[in-house]
């Protein structure tokens, strides 16, 4: 049964009473993996539903909410970048929506951007009568992947908007979407859970318990394990519950991957390499971004953010970091990070990332 995530209640009561709604495009707003995308597509089914409960929620029983339900109603429209287009798309991590797995680089790249071509296609479905003249819902997911062209494409629907379509856009990064674009919508801002609702939230999910960290197994009772790993997992993703299911998937990965970069003296580059080589890219830098971000911040103000259990590992690494040089080297991580997506040479980039993590152990 759907429900609204707890952090969203009040925002829900606001926005489905009467006149919550304005105009025919909503923005929502927020940062990555709070649960916008989950928010948008019950709000979309609940909108269709023909017979809505008391607080305008979908039935879950009406042939609407089945068409739905089976990614086959008539009058919604989702529009994605190619990469998020997975077979099993339903409503999972990543703020609710899938990515495609990384090895599929046989065929061509999917695109990152919505294009052109997807706003065009949405000719026939926005202006043509709709399944018994409902109303029609257009999500389109992230919206700041629209490329220029499409920008100005959808801003045109915009200007003059088709009657009984409403559009939906949801935004990590809102300022990078036209401005003629954004002052078109409604906007509003999603909200974001505190940590405790964060972790009820991760709690209930499908996490696998695994104990946490290979020391730990045995010793401590699987209760406190299992709330050291929701922590940890919370504390990567900065308390975006969406974001920590993502890593949960890779819990066990990412363990390895910074107990390696916790022992400077028997630290491999191109063993590790090998052990990441079919991993995605962009995870893995960011995982070293965040490694390497709490070891600076250890050194300049004594916390860490992400990594909180392993602060005694991050302080000994601290230590023989010069701080100028961390700083070069994290330049050197963001650069890569936003080219991650496009390199051809995933291979030696990951190579060379872990050499001169190395250096910076023995400088
Ligand atoms: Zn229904």
């Amino acid at each position: 049964m759907d429900a609204v995530l707890n952090w969203q209640q009040a925002l829900w009561q606001t926005i489905m009473r009467d006149g919550g709604i304005r105009g025919h495009a909503l923005l929502l707003k927020g940062r990555e993996g709070i649960g916008k995308f989950a928010f948008a597509r019950l709000l979309a089914k609940s909108l269709l539903c023909k017979k809505p409960a008391v607080n305008r929620m979908a039935c879950g029983q009406c042939s609407s909410c089945n068409w739905f339900d089976q990614h086959t109603h008539p009058n919604f429209s989702v529009l994605l970048p190619e990469t998020f287009l997975d077979e099993h798309f339903k409503t999972v991590s990543d703020d609710g929506a899938h990515q495609l797995p990384a090895d599929n680089k046989a065929k061509k790249k999917p695109s990152q951007h919505i294009g052109i071509n997807q706003i065009r296609e949405l000719d026939d479905f926005v202006y043509l009568s709709g399944h018994q003249s409902g109303h029609k819902i257009v999500l389109i997911y992230p919206a700041e992947t629209m490329n220029n062209a499409a920008s100005n494409a959808l801003l045109k629907k915009l200007e003059e908007p088709p009657e009984l379509v409403l559009f939906i856009l949801v935004s990590h990064q809102p300022q990078r979407l036209l401005p003629t674009v954004r002052s078109r919508c409604q906007q509003i801002a999603m909200p974001v859970p505190d940590s405790e609702a964060a972790s009820q939230w991760l709690k209930q999910q499908t996490v696998d318990d695994q104990p946490l960290g290979q020391s730990s197994q045995k010793t401590v009772p699987s209760q406190q394990v299992e709330s050291e790993k929701l922590l940890t997992l919370l504390a990567l993703a900065s308390y975006a519950p969406f974001k920590a299911l993502q890593f949960a998937e890779n819990y066990d990965q990412h363990q390895q991957f910074i107990n390696h970069l916790s022992k400077p003296e028997s630290f491999d580059p191109l063993a590790v390499a090998d052990m990441l080589k079919n991993q995605d890219l962009s995870m893995t830098v960011g995982w070293m971004q965040k490694w390497c971000y709490d070891v600076l911040s250890f050194s300049t103000t004594g916390s860490v953010r992400y990594h909180p259990h392993c602060k005694t590992n991050i302080q000994a690494i601290s230590s023989r970091v010069n701080p100028q040089i961390m700083l070069i080297y994290q330049q050197f991580l963001n650069k890569h990070q936003s080219l991650a997506q496009h390199t051809l040479q995933a291979r030696l980039f990951l190579e060379e990332m872990l050499i001169r993590y190395r250096a910076l152990l023995m400088a």
